[in-house]
């Protein structure tokens, strides 16, 4: 199968994500949209965080495409099992929050979803709203300690104390 109307900057992203699917192509829309909308308002000292509201295939696009990724900690998982996607900047909290509109999916065949999904505008797509959200401390890093049972280093904040010891969570859920 051929898309020749696909946008170049896809395959990357197909690449990335390991097959061509709606939800990837859902997903590189959300970023467009998102990352044009709030890049009018960017200046140069602001960082990028994503908040994203499940973890389907999308996600992936939207990690790809924004640079803000799980272990950055500029990549935010909350799972609510809603195509809801907010893209905001540090460290003011600008941002815009983009949700999937309930009626959009006409088409039943993935191909069809798929191309359906490029070519929507995406004011069909989504609801598309600019926000000011609270955004949580950038991610620090925290001294380790062994854990009090198997010896391996912990976090310091992820160890439990009890009687004295600290485990780490495995180990505490083990005693
Ligand atoms: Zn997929
Ligand atoms: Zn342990």
């Amino acid at each position: 199968m051929s898309y020749p109307e696909f946008p170049p900057d896809l395959q990357p992203i197909i690449d990335f994500h390991g097959h061509l699917c709606p939800g990837l192509v859902l997903g590189y829309r959300v970023a467009k949209a998102g990352m044009q909308r709030i890049h009018a308002m960017r200046s140069e000292d602001e960082e990028l965080v994503a908040i994203v509201e499940n973890n389907s295939c999308a996600v992936d696009a939207i990690q790809f495409m924004t640079g803000c990724t799980f272990g950055k900690g500029n990549f935010l998982f909350r799972d609510f099992g809603k195509h809801v996607y907010t893209l905001a900047l540090r460290p003011r909290g600008r941002g815009v929050r983009l949700s999937l509109k309930g009626d959009v999916f006409r088409e039943e065949g993935r191909d069809e979803r798929i191309e359906q999904i490029l070519s929507m505008d995406e004011h069909e797509l989504f609801d598309i709203q600019d926000v000011s959200i609270e955004l949580p401390q950038q991610a620090r890093i925290h001294n380790s300690e062994p854990c009090s049972k198997c010896g391996e280093p912990v976090m310091e904040t992820r160890l439990i104390k009890k009687d004295g010891k600290h485990y780490c969570i495995p180990c505490f859920n083990e005693l």
